[in-house]
């Protein structure tokens, strides 16, 4: 039976068939955010502080565990189900949702994504043991991960190895390196880097990339440098430095040489920060449409509906939020590891869409709704500021989008100019 009742809300990412359990979790969100985190999310951005007070409401709702597998006592949500909540979540507080991407995509990725990477037996029955330790962290103790892979080289964006590296040690391994952009600095209890296996051949390989859970408290790890960014600045996305900081043998979240291959199975695992800015979209255009109609609350209800200029923008604003809608959600439903060529370019398409098409959309909120529209006290001008950061995220940033896209269209694989 159908249990969930039907929602009372559009969600962000549109009118579309749910099974009972995305109708339930949707709900969770959108209460969630209607009455804690959008109320909030001025708090974070003015002081440019971490959203704790949401992270906990997270964790007492269950759904810092939403993408553990039931079986290890979470939410046991899909990839799709979870782009969904957090497209909602995303419509509330952008850097409420940005972060806890960063955390659920430690879990997704050593769980749903990672039973479609193939392994060796060896590799899956290691994999098995070491993640029930890393979930029963986030299940059991609401454990945060944070996940600091930029370095400000090519690394990040996949094109070279990482600068950070492991050594094999008795027991565990020797880390250095350093990090930047580290969303949860300060706030993570577990920061899950991907650094380069140090071999001692001086000959790093972006195939002997590993994936560790470093703890915050690790003897040699340090969060440094000034935070103080145009938007997303609750994510408080610092400097992170690591110092002969030994990790042991459990903290790897991958077994050796799989991250590699996941990275090239399961493409869609770096679309999952789309949804925080088809959220943001979302708002950007609700907002336009209470303002026009002289709904917003504490402001005079002044009415600019009737305007056809305003009118016509606000028909702009929702064709474009009907594709961001529609190429995303095309995009969530057939993710899957090994996709067709056509799958891989639309994926790339929808993040294109998604992070330019969120600032058009808020670019027009501000125009149509006029120089009041942008006072501090209105979300509006947040939204704006929020929504630029969505196109600078590598590995998919809006530029690399647009180089694979036409590299991938001209080029066959392995194929070359003489
Ligand atoms: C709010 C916010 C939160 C963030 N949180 C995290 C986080 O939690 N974890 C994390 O790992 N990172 C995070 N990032 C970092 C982000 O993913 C990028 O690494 C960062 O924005 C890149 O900044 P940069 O100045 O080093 O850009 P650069 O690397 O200098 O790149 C500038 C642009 O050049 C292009 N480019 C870069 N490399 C290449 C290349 N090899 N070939 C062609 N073009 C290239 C890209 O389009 C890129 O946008 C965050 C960023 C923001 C804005």
């Amino acid at each position: 039976m159908d249990a969930a009742p039907a929602l009372s809300f559009t969600p962000a990412v549109g009118d579309m068939a749910l099974s009972a359990q995305q109708r339930s979790l949707l709900s969770l969100a959108n209460e969630l955010g209607r009455t804690k985190f959008a109320p909030r999310a001025h708090l974070w951005d003015e002081a440019a502080s971490f959203p704790m007070a949401n992270f906990d409401d997270l964790r007492d709702a269950g759904l810092l565990a939403l993408c553990v597998p039931q079986a290890d006592g979470g939410g046991g949500a899909d990839y799709a189900t979870y782009m969904m909540v957090a497209a909602e979540i995303g419509r509330f507080c952008g850097a409420t949702a940005l972060t806890w991407n960063m955390h659920i995509s430690s879990t997704m990725w050593t769980g749903v994504l990672a039973d479609g990477i193939p392994m060796t037996d060896a590799q899956r029955s290691e994999h098995a043991r070491r993640r029930t330790l890393h979930f029963a962290r986030v299940v059991k103790d609401g454990a945060i991960y944070a996940q600091p892979f930029s370095e400000g080289s090519a690394a990040a964006a996949g094109r070279a190895p990482f600068g950070t590296t492991a050594r094999k040690v008795e027991g565990g391994w020797l880390v250095n390196g350093r990090k930047i952009f580290a969303s949860l600095s300060g706030a993570a209890d577990y920061y899950g880097i991907l650094c380069t296996e140090d071999k001692g051949d001086a000959h790093p390989d972006a195939r002997d990339t590993l994936y560790l859970a470093v703890p915050a408290n690790a003897p040699g790890v340090a969060v440094s440098g000034d935070w103080n960014p145009l938007g997303m600045r609750g994510t408080v996305s610092r400097n992170l430095s690591f110092k002969d900081v030994f990790v042991s043998d459990d903290e790897q979240l991958m077994p050796r040489g799989v991250y590699y291959k996941g990275a090239q199975t399961w493409p869609a695992m770096f679309f999952t920060l789309a949804p925080t800015y088809l959220g943001i979209a979302n708002a950007a255009y609700d907002f336009t449409v209470a303002y026009l109609r002289g709904e917003i609350a504490g402001e005079p209800p002044v009415k600019r509906r009737m305007y056809p200029t305003k009118q016509i923008a606000v028909a702009q604003m929702r064709i474009q939020l009907e594709n961001l809608k529609s190429i995303f959600v095309r995009s969530i439903q057939e993710a899957r590891p090994q996709p067709s060529a056509d799958e891989r370019m639309r994926l790339y398409a929808a993040q294109y869409t998604v992070m330019e098409g969120a600032n058009d959309i808020a670019r027009l909120a501000i125009r149509t709704c006029g120089g009041q529209s942008m006072m501090k006290h209105l979300p509006l001008e947040r939204l704006y500021r929020d929504s630029r950061c969505g196109s600078l995220m590598l590995p998919w940033t809006a530029e690399l989008v647009l180089d694979r896209m036409g590299r991938e269209t001209l080029y066959r694989p392995g194929e070359k100019d003489e």
